[in-house]
């Protein structure tokens, strides 16, 4: 604000404060429109889809800290998508390790260090039914009490046993 700001009018301040709430409306569903279309909110894409400078964004504290969070829990919640369980202590605490050279993304536990790649069942048990199996049997339960457990067939759950130690070798 400046001294000029005494001379203007009642009228074009008037002005003035409806273009902000109007700049302020647009980018409000802006942002919307990219939740609603799954898309990244950041605040380039927010200045392109609400068509306004990115410095109206960092200029109004509310919309600064709005777009923050949410770009925040997008990664959140990207990154928990993205990273698998640890096929050996079933730890979530993994992070990305470069990948093969057939192009898979590798991974590695933090938790036990164990490096790996992802295994995508398309048929057979859901992956928790395994999961829950070798979690059983990392705990000493015998194959067979699993199959009672689980009505999971005792030789299915031996197979995966051994891909999980093949794979970590
Ligand atoms: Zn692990």
């Amino acid at each position: 604000m400046n001294f000029n700001c005494k001379r203007n009018t009642k009228g074009s301040r008037v002005v003035v404060k409806k273009k902000k709430q109007k700049a302020f409306i647009k980018i409000e569903d802006a942002i919307k429109t990219l939740i609603r279309q799954k898309k990244a909110v950041n605040f380039s894409t927010v200045s392109k889809v609400a068509g306004v400078s990115r410095q109206q964004l960092y200029s109004q504290p509310f919309l600064k800290n709005k777009i923050e969070t949410l770009r925040e829990q997008q990664k959140a919640s990207a990154s928990h998508t993205e990273l698998p369980q640890c096929p050996k202590c079933f730890s979530l605490n993994v992070i990305k390790n470069g990948h093969r050279p057939n192009g898979k993304q590798g991974f590695k536990c933090l938790n036990c260090s164990r490096q790996f790649i992802v295994k995508y069942e398309v048929r057979g048990y859901p992956l928790q039914v395994k999961e829950c199996c070798l979690k059983l049997h990392s705990w000493g339960m015998s194959l067979r009490s699993i199959e009672r457990a689980t009505g999971v067939c005792h030789t299915t759950i031996l197979t995966w046993v051994k891909q999980v130690n093949v794979s970590s070798a």
